[in-house]
C-alpha cells in the first residue's frame, strides 16, 4: 500500500472511530435541545492533498450532531469559529442552565428580568412566528412537552432503535389540564427599551430550543459569509442552510428523510442561500395502544398533532423554516400548506399519514420526488 493510500485509510478509519463516537455520545443526551455543549468536535481539511481551501466539521453541538463543509480561501478558520459559535448559542439557549437568561425568566414567578439582546431578538421573533401562526407555533408550550416526556433524543443520529420510549402513555387528563393552562405567547411581556421579559400567566415556562437550532444556522452562515467562505452546507441535524452553490455552480441537493422508510428518501429539493427544516412524527414519539403519539404538540390541546406525518419547510432565514415546519405539522394539510403559500419566500413538503406528499406552488420545479 503506498503512502497516500495509507494516510488516506488512516484518515477515513479516524472519521468513522468519530462517527461511532458521536453516536454513543447521541444515545447519552437527554432532556433539552440545546443542553450540552461540544462534547465533540474534529475539523480537519476535507482534501488535503488537493484545495486546500475545504475544509469540513462534524461536531456534536446544539444537543445535535453538527456537520458544516465549507469552501473559501479562510475555510478552515471559518469552520473553526462556527463551531466555537455553535458551542457558545448551545449554552445561551439552554433553559436548564442555572443562571442563564431563560431559566432566569423561567424562575422570576412574573418578575421582570433582564436578558441578553441575542436572548430578547430570537423571543421576539418567536413570538412574532407564534402570532403569524396562529398560535400553532408557541414558545410557551415547554411544560407540556416535559408533562408528556418528549426528551431531546438524536434518534437521527444517535438511535436506530424504534423508540427508546417504550412503556410511556399520554399523561394524566386532569394533569394535563393543570400543565395546558400555562401555555399560551400572548402571557409574555417585552419591554424593549429596557431589555426585559416577564411572564404573566402563573407556571408558565418559556423555551427557545424549537427555534434555536435555525438561529444557529443562521449564525453559523452569517459568520462564514463574514469569513469570505461563498459555498457552504450548514446542517444541524435537520436544520440546514444551504449557502451559495455546490463547486459546479448548481445549487445544493438536499435529501428529504421518508417519513417511514429509514435510510429512503422522499425526494431532493434543491437549494441555494435557503435555510430548509424538517420536522417529522418519528423523531421523537411513542406508541400506545395502537396509536403513534409524537413530540409535536398542538398548543390549543396539549395533544400531539397527527393530521401529518412530516413538514420540511424552504425559508430565507433559519428561524423561519425551523418555526414554520413546526407550525405547519400543527396545522396540518390544508391549513399548513395555506400559511406556507401565504408567506413570500416560504415553500414546503407536507406527507399526509396516507403518504400523500403535497408541495408548495413555488417548489414544484425545486422538488425532484423520488
Ligand atoms: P421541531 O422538531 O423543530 O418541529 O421542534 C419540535 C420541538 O419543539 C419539540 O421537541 C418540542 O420540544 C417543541 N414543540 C413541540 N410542539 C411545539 C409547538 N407547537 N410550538 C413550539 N414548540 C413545540
Ligand atoms: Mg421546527
Amino acid at each position: 500500500m503506498n503512502n497516500d493510500r495509507r494516510s488516506g485509510l488512516i484518515r477515513w478509519t479516524a472519521v468513522i472511530a468519530v462517527a461511532v463516537l458521536l453516536v454513543a455520545v447521541g444515545i447519552g443526551l437527554r432532556r433539552g435541545a440545546v443542553q450540552r455543549a461540544g462534547a465533540v468536535s474534529v475539523a480537519r481539511p476535507a482534501n488535503p492533498e488537493g484545495t486546500p481551501n475545504r475544509a469540513e466539521s462534524i461536531a456534536f453541538t446544539m444537543g445535535t450532531v453538527a456537520r458544516i463543509t465549507a469552501e473559501g480561501e479562510r475555510a478552515e478558520e471559518a469552520v473553526a469559529a462556527v463551531t466555537a459559535e455553535l458551542d457558545r448559542l448551545t449554552a445561551i439557549f439552554d433553559r436548564f442552565r442555572p443562571y442563564g437568561d431563560l431559566a432566569a425568566v423561567n424562575a422570576a414567578g412574573g418578575e421582570w428580568v433582564k436578558v441578553s439582546g441575542e436572548v430578547m431578538t430570537l423571543l421576539e421573533e418567536a413570538l412574532f412566528l407564534a402570532e403569524l401562526s396562529g398560535g400553532s407555533f408557541d414558545p410557551t408550550i415547554a411544560p407540556v412537552v416535559d408533562l408528556w416526556g418528549f426528551v431531546e433524543v438524536d434518534h437521527e443520529h444517535g438511535s436506530d432503535s424504534p423508540t427508546p420510549m417504550a412503556g410511556h402513555k399520554p399523561p394524566d387528563p386532569n394533569e394535563l389540564a393543570r400543565v395546558h393552562k400555562t401555555v399560551g405567547y400572548r402571557g409574555v411581556e417585552i419591554d424593549r427599551e429596557n431589555g426585559r421579559v416577564r411572564l404573566t400567566v402563573p407556571g408558565q415556562q418559556i423555551d427557545l430550543g424549537a427555534v434555536a437550532k435555525g438561529y444557529a444556522a443562521d449564525r453559523a452562515a452569517e459568520l462564514l459569509r463574514q469569513q469570505g467562505v461563498e459555498r457552504a452546507l450548514i446542517d444541524l441535524g435537520g436544520d440546514i442552510y444551504a449557502l451559495g452553490t455546490r463547486p459546479d455552480g448548481t445549487p445544493w441537493r438536499l435529501g428529504i428523510r421518508h417519513p417511514r422508510v429509514q435510510g429512503q428518501l422522499l425526494g431532493i429539493v434543491r437549494a441555494s442561500d435557503v435555510a430548509v427544516a424538517t420536522s417529522g412524527d418519528y423523531e421523537r414519539y411513542f406508541e400506545y395502544q395502537g396509536v403513534r403519539y409524537s413530540h409535536i404538540l398542538d398548543p390549543k390541546t396539549g395533544w400531539p398533532a397527527q393530521e401529518v406525518i412530516s413538514v420540511t419547510v424552504v425559508a430565507p432565514s433559519g428561524v423561519w423554516a425551523d418555526a414554520l415546519s413546526t407550525a405547519a405539522f400543527v396545522l396540518g394539510k390544508e391549513r399548513g400548506a395555506a400559511l406556507l403559500e401565504s408567506l413570500d419566500g416560504v415553500e414546503g413538503i407536507i406527507v399526509d399519514r396516507e403518504l400523500n406528499v403535497h408541495v408548495t406552488s413555488g417548489l414544484v420545479d425545486a422538488f425532484q420526488p423520488l
